[in-house]
């Protein structure tokens, strides 16, 4: 196909003692070069689940994967863990959540950004200590020539995310996928964070899957956006679409969380009721039919029985008619 990224209907499964858990249950996206796609939902969603399975760091002994994951022409579903390994690093790459977990504390900062740039691009140990300076210098870091052999309980909260940034871009990969990457943050630095791998994406062109439960975040970052709940995509559009004409009742839900980073003050999240279904049993019909507040406008019992189909393109998986979702959203739901 002519996206950079294309995954067709993915299933990840997990075998536990209690039976198998649908994690991923049939996601299709697409994403292109230089763009940054926002996977939204709650935890428990099957947002990180997907990411683990593009990367290919599922654990193969209790994980079943089906579907397509094509990047830049090369189906990964089928790739051999080698093929996988050398793909990670150089062709794609990722940024977590917790940089004190994801950095080790034992290493300098700049050995840990010049590691893979010796292994992947085959550099010498005085290049790869100059490229991590380089590295450092470009994310933002003061000093970076002192700074790079500086062990990460030397930097700050906000200079470690930078600094992960640093290790995952170092080998100029075309898609990073960054998973919660400023969770941890407080506001004016997550702000920071983001406008840095915006930059970041425009000097180099890379594409970027952005996993948050902040819709604030995708508001500053995305430019498409995936909503999953349930391990399933239940609504998917521009940015614009997602935060100006939402459809799918659990979006509505989420907008309670938009005003967080354009905000200084710290506006409560309007939680939605009830918490997502058992991926070990999940309901039938629609996944959301537990916590939704719209079941009875529906015709039958069809949220509890038939699961609705999420289009191509611009769309939500939700029996309501296209007219409900307008005037629903208008009359009850849009901020006055
Ligand atoms: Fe709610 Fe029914 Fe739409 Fe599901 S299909 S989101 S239960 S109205
Ligand atoms: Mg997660």
């Amino acid at each position: 196909s002519e996206h950079f990224l294309s995954v067709r209907d993915l299933y990840v499964q997990f075998a536990t003692e209690d039976g198998t858990v649908k994690a991923v249950d049939g996601l299709s996206f697409d994403l292109d070069r230089g763009k940054t796609l926002g996977i939204v939902g709650e935890s428990g969603s099957g947002k990180s689940v997907t990411n683990m399975a593009i990367l290919g760091l599922h654990n193969p002994r209790n994980t079943t994967i089906a579907g397509e994951i094509v990047l830049d022409g090369q189906e990964l579903t089928g790739a051999s863990p080698k093929t996988l390994e050398k793909l990670r690093g150089k062709k794609m790459s990722m940024v977590f959540q917790d940089s004190l977990t994801a950095l080790s504390p034992y290493y300098t900062v700049g050995r840990q950004i010049a590691e893979p740039y010796m292994k992947h691009m085959g550099a010498s140990k005085k290049e790869a200590r100059d490229r991590a300076v380089e590295m450092l210098r470009r994310v933002g870091i003061p000093q970076p020539q002192t700074r790079v052999d500086d062990y990460p309980h030397q930097f700050s909260g906000g200079m470690r995310q930078r600094a992960m940034i640093a290790m995952a871009l170092v080998c100029d990969p075309d898609l990073v996928i960054a998973d919660e990457p400023t969770t941890a943050l407080d506001v004016t630095v997550q702000a920071q964070i983001l406008d840095l791998l915006k930059d970041l994406q425009q000097e180099s062109g890379t594409s970027i899957i952005l996993i948050t439960h902040d819709l604030g975040v995708i508001a500053h970052t995305a430019d498409d956006v995936v909503v999953m709940y349930a391990g399933r995509a239940v609504e998917r559009g521009t940015v614009r679409d997602i935060l100006k004409t939402p459809e799918h009742p659990y979006a509505w839900g989420l907008l309670g969380s938009i005003p967080r980073l354009s905000s200084s003050v710290d506006v409560p999240l309007a939680p939605i009721p009830g918490s997502p279904p058992s991926l070990l049993n999940p309901p039938p019909g629609c996944p959301f039919h537990t916590r939704c507040a719209f079941v009875d406008q529906v015709e039958g019992d069809r949220c509890r029985t038939e699961r609705p189909v999420l289009p191509e393109g611009r769309g939500s998986a939700c029996h309501l008619t296209a007219d409900q979702k307008r005037d629903i959203f208008i009359e009850q739901i849009q901020p006055r």
